[in-house]
């Protein structure tokens, strides 16, 4: 198929290389050039804008930081809009505001063409292995001409229901793995300050009923435990317009979401205190700060994913 891709960072520049794999003739773009160079050596051709990578495309793929950037593309001048044609497939994989989604499903409908969130799950590594999650919201028809390409990037790819709906969920997920973060690094350095060595406190943990996702069995012994911060798969920056997006959907719901806002709370203290640059574990360092505690061990790293 003719496919326009635009992001080309940890996630967007791996599901890239996974669709020219799967031998799509594939038009690029990425307000950073360079990030394109290996999708240029591998086939794939340059657009200057957004509106370039939709032109004549059957489906244009977006992975952009936040709801401003996928508004800005999407809808901008030089914009994805401005460059598709009628039955044109627009997707947006970007964690993203489900009434952003929404607003831009109804002006591209005017112009016949169908918009898809699908948003994914399973980090830069899930994206490089073509093993994401991918949760899909828009019509079921659009949906069903996409998935060939679609499971290109992901081995778990699945319908969520109308437009909107897999941006919910996917804000759902993030809410609980996001604040998951913030209570595993207040329960580490209790254990490790009252005196439990951090290896075994890990296998404890992960041998308990709580300790079967990947944050306490890649992210603790992979990141937190080697202190390595600064091996980016997902940005703590993006981990606090997560939860912003999902308190926003909350408000306008009129959901209480007590526990999440304390998450925010304290995302938002890491972010000012510089972390945002860092993995979005590094929540951990305020909490490793205040307690006194490095929940440190070097030996216990394990095989790699990380869970964004
Ligand atoms: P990233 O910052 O690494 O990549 C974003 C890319 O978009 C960059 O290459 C940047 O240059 C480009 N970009 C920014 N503004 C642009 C514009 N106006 N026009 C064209 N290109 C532009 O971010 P990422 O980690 O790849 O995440 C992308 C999306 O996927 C985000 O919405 C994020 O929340 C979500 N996500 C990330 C992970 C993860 O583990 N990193 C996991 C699941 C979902």
């Amino acid at each position: 198929m003719r496919i326009g891709f635009i992001g080309l960072g940890n996630m967007g520049g791996h599901m890239a290389m996974n669709v020219i794999a799967g031998g799509h003739d594939v038009v690029v773009h990425d307000i950073r050039r360079e990030a394109a160079e290996r999708h240029l050596a591998a086939g794939a051709r340059w657009a200057a804008t957004p509106r370039g990578a939709s032109e004549d495309r059957e489906i244009v793929f977006t992975s952009l930081p936040g709801p401003a950037e996928v508004e800005q593309v999407a809808l901008g001048e030089g914009g994805v809009l401005a460059g598709a044609s009628p039955g044109t497939i627009y997707v947006d994989l970007s964690t993203n505001s489900p009434t952003l989604m929404r607003r831009i499903h109804e002006e591209f409908a005017g112009e016949d063409v169908a918009v898809l969130d699908a948003p994914v799950s399973g980090g830069s590594k899930g994206a490089e292995l073509a093993t994401l999650a991918v949760m899909v919201g828009g019509p079921e028809d659009a949906y069903e001409r996409a998935k060939p390409v679609l499971d290109l990037i992901g081995d778990k790819v699945s319908y969520i229901g109308p437009s909107g709906a897999g941006a919910i969920a996917k804000l759902v997920h993030n809410l609980i793995t996001i604040s998951a973060r913030v209570i595993v690094g207040e329960a580490l350095t209790l254990g490790v300050k009252a005196g439990v060595d951090p290896e075994a406190l890990l296998e404890a943990v992960q041998n308990g009923s709580f300790g079967q996702g990947n944050l306490i069995h890649r992210t603790v012994p992979n990141i937190v435990y080697q202190g390595a911060y600064d091996n980016v798969g997902f940005a703590l920056d993006l981990s606090l317009k997560d939860l912003r997006l999902a308190l926003e959907l909350a408000g306008e719901f009129d959901v209480p979401i007590a526990l999440g806002a304390v998450a925010e709370a304290e995302v938002a203290e890491a972010v000012d205190a510089g972390l945002g640059p860092l993995d979005s574990s590094a929540s951990i360092i305020l909490q490793e700060r205040r307690s006194g505690v490095e929940l440190r061990a070097a030996d216990a790293i394990r095989s790699w994913q990380d869970d964004g």
